[in-house]
């Protein structure tokens, strides 16, 4: 029996972000086109080489994109909205970054490769989370009669490109009930299956181009076949499959799910008329029994084994024990889980981390070696590649006892929690009571969510300082002076509760990872989060302790220049493990405990040194959310309560603020009350207060800030829209509860549309508290 090992996909940006650099030297008009796309074809020609060199035999093409693959899918079938110009023929490359980011009239002005452009004024498409990742991608948007046909080509011009290398190369494609799925259709006229039946002839048209220019295998791949699928889905599933096996029956197809199991669509997945299924056995190890004694003999079975998610090294032997059987009874392929988009390029181009963990890590290039080393050793026996697995089982050894992960008195602190932990002293009707004695506030109360203007000169001096190029000394004093007038001005303009403005911060999760224990940092390690935009996500490795105040300095300075109530502003600890790569030898629910008990004790120090007002933003709860909707329960089970350990240390008095940068709160809003915060922060101007409902039928009891003005543009509203959104909370809600403020920080705006937004937010809170 054969082993082989495929690639699902692999990063795109490159591995010195070159993708990034001359997308954005493009847009800016700095370079033409010609440019951009020679870039793009060395950067495919370096990744295809570079992965058959790492013994992979499905090499992917067409994992290549632009900007984002479901964007690339919605040109391959023409899904264009009117807005955008297009009317037939072959999408060209600005239509295509105008659907992606959309395009304005004046920043065309100086760029000469736009010129002749046809598109101006157009908003871009509507961006939204991949699955569970944080990759976002473009959502494909479908109108009323839409029509679908064949309008880029992309998928087999790469084929032939890579073909022309000498790489005979698997392609993939994003299956077509998963794009429809992912698509929204406007007023939500069009059914899925209407969307479907149009849009199959293209997906048909497409294969049958592959196999004329030679494609054997396509991936194809349906990750809704891990989501909660109703029968009429199964039944699309059906249909299309059927379709396409017959509109191009040369052509394999490697049906590909992942981001978990297939669970209770597995009959489903193994009657479609494909020639083979990918599994993620990361995510889902216990589904291999299943699969196996339902698969068919002559089902090529692709296994998922190395993590495509995470960046932890494999532990090889572990895998050998559990594919050697399988692998003597048939042919297999090994797998990452799912694409390798969601890790960094290559540990090698870290070289100043901790070498005790770089021991432990791999990114996509250490994860396709790991999988060539398991395939020798199932062909050919372990004693070829024994060098490489000793080094596995050792690194494996050295991470499970090392001190540097454990940490006696974190574990101690876990098993002596007990529910009193995560419980405040009163109910919330009696905190409040105590709470307004304390604070004094008018009824509407006026915050800000805690960022202000991150500008170009606070940007410099944070690069200048991390450059060595700026004392600390001198880095301090600037960062004190924009703290000092920033809390002057918000005291001028009279804001209620006020902050200091996070100008010493990075990153909301970044700056508390690097004061935290257990976290650590690369340098070039960038995943994509949406077109040119990459992350480096701290990664978690060990026991999580603090080991000193991490924002109370900041916070005593900018109470000590008013006498007004100063917030304390911290990152929740689900936010912290959402936006991190986190451990994989330990539950992610233990790992946001252990986060939790360390924000717990920075909130009790905030308290003890003055402050009344304590915020903790939990951006990320909702993300959290697993893709089944059985797995909520459990899930924010755990968030709720590591809020309430973070939040639960201090007194009755001290307000507890929350804040949450998004709209849909109707599925989890008994989890936002369990939450038990004194007051919420939420996202609501663009709704017009519309989701106010959710926490009115659910008869909230605590205090709420509902967003009164969206802070992702630079408009300026006048007052009178804001007492309208106003008036329309008063409708929902009981004047004791309401919270005037922003929708969320206000780091990415500029200050002059800042300060004109907020003077208008205070008179609107003066002219509502009139009237009450
Ligand atoms: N306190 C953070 C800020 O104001 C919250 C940001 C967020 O919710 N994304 O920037
Ligand atoms: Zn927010």
């Amino acid at each position: 029996m054969s082993v082989t090992v495929a690639s699902l996909g692999f990063p795109r940006i490159g591995p010195r972000r070159e993708l990034k650099t001359t997308l954005e030297r493009y847009w800016s008009g700095k370079s033409d086109q010609g440019a951009l796309l020679a870039v793009a074809a060395d950067l495919r020609a370096r990744t295809w080489a570079r992965q058959k060199e790492l013994g992979v035999d499905h090499v992917p093409s067409s994992d290549f994109s632009f900007y984002d693959h479901v964007l690339d899918t919605s040109v391959m079938v023409g899904a264009v909205p009117a807005v955008y110009g297009w009317t037939r023929g072959p999408v060209d490359l600005d239509t295509y970054f105008a659907m992606a980011r959309g395009a304005q009239g004046e920043a065309h002005a100086d760029c000469s490769h736009c010129c002749t452009h046809k598109v101006v004024d157009v908003p871009a498409a509507e961006m939204t989370k991949w699955f569970d990742t944080n990759y976002h991608y473009l959502v494909p948007e479908f109108s009323t009669g839409q029509a679908f046909a064949l309008s880029s080509t992309k998928i087999v011009d790469e084929f032939l490109e890579a073909k022309a290398q000498g790489i005979h190369t698997r392609p993939v494609l994003l299956g077509p009930v998963t794009y429809i799925r992912l698509g929204k259709s406007q007023a939500g006229e069009v059914s899925r299956e209407e969307l479907l039946c149009a849009v199959l002839p293209v997906y048909e048209e497409v294969l049958r181009r592959l196999s004329t220019a030679g494609a054997d295998w396509v991936q194809i791949d349906e990750p809704c076949l891990v989501l909660d699928l109703t029968h009429e889905d199964r039944t699309l599933l059906a249909t299309a499959y059927g379709a396409l096996a017959e509109a191009a029956p040369a052509v394999k197809l490697m049906l590909t799910t992942y981001f978990g199991g297939l669970g209770d669509n597995l009959d489903t997945a193994v009657a479609l008329p494909v020639a083979g299924l990918h599994i993620d056995l990361i995510r889902a190890p216990e589904q291999l029994d299943a699969v196996l004694a339902k698969a068919p003999k002559e089902l090529a079975l692709s296994l998922g084994v190395v993590d495509g998610r995470n960046v932890w090294r494999t532990d090889l032997e572990k895998i050998l024990a559990v594919v050697e059987p399988v692998a003597r009874a048939r042919d297999i392929v090994l797998a990452p889980s799912c694409s390798l988009l969601h890790t960094p390029i290559d540990l090698a181009q870290e070289t100043t981390l901790d070498e005790d963990v770089r021991r432990w890590l791999a990114f996509a290039v250490q994860k396709l070696e790991e999988l060539s080393t398991l395939a020798r050793a199932l062909n050919g026996g372990r004693d070829g590649v024994a060098e490489a697995l000793a080094a596995s089982s050792a690194a494996a050894a050295a991470r499970k006892t090392s001190p540097k992960i454990h940490d006696a008195a974190v574990a101690a602190r876990l098993a002596a929690a007990d529910a009193a932990l995560a419980r405040r002293g009163a109910a919330f009707p009696a905190r409040r009571e105590l709470q307004v004695r304390a604070l004094g506030l008018p009824a509407f109360p006026t915050t800000t969510i805690g960022s202000f203007p991150q500008t170009e000169e606070v940007r410099k001096a944070r690069a200048a300082h991390g450059k060595g190029m700026m004392t600390d000394a001198d880095y301090g004093a600037f960062l004190r002076e924009e703290t000092a007038r920033t809390v002057r001005w918000q005291e001028e303009i009279g804001l209620d509760v006020l902050v200091h403005g996070e100008f010493e911060r990075n990153d909301m999760v970044q700056y508390f990872g690097e004061r935290l224990s257990g976290f650590i940092f690369t340098k070039h390690s960038w995943v994509q989060s949406y077109g040119s935009r990459c992350v480096r996500p701290p990664i978690l490795f060990g026991d999580v302790s603090r080991p000193k105040p991490m924002t109370v300095a900041w916070w005593s300075y900018a109470q000590g220049l008013t006498d007004k109530p100063m917030k304390g502003m911290l990152t929740g600890p689900v936010t912290i493990l959402n936006w991190s790569f986190v451990r994989d030898d330990v539950t992610r629910e233990q790992a946001c405990r252990q986060i939790a008990l360390a924000i717990r004790d920075e909130v009790v120090d905030l308290e003890k040194a003055g402050a009344k007002v304590i915020q903790i933003d939990e951006a990320a709860l909702r993300e959290g959310l697993p893709l089944r909707r059985s797995d909520w329960q459990q899930y924010l089970g755990w968030a709720v309560e590591s809020f309430r350990i973070a939040s639960s240390g201090v007194a009755d008095a001290t307000q507890i603020h929350t804040h949450m940068c998004y709209s849909e709160f109707n599925d989890i809003i008994a989890a936002i009350g369990s939450m038990d915060a004194d007051v919420i922060s939420i996202e609501t101007a663009r709704s017009k207060m519309e989701l106010l409902s959710a926490f009115a039928e659910y008869r909230y009891p605590a205090e709420i800030g509902p967003g009164v003005y969206d802070i992702h543009s630079p408009r300026v509203p006048a007052v009178e829209e804001m007492t309208d959104l106003l008036a329309a909370a008063r409708s929902r809600l009981s004047t004791e509860q309401l919270w005037v403020n922003p929708d969320c920080g206000l780091k990415t705006r500029k200050w002059p549309e800042t300060r004109a937004a907020l003077v208008n937010m205070v008179a609107a809170a003066k002219q509502v508290r009139e009237v009450a």
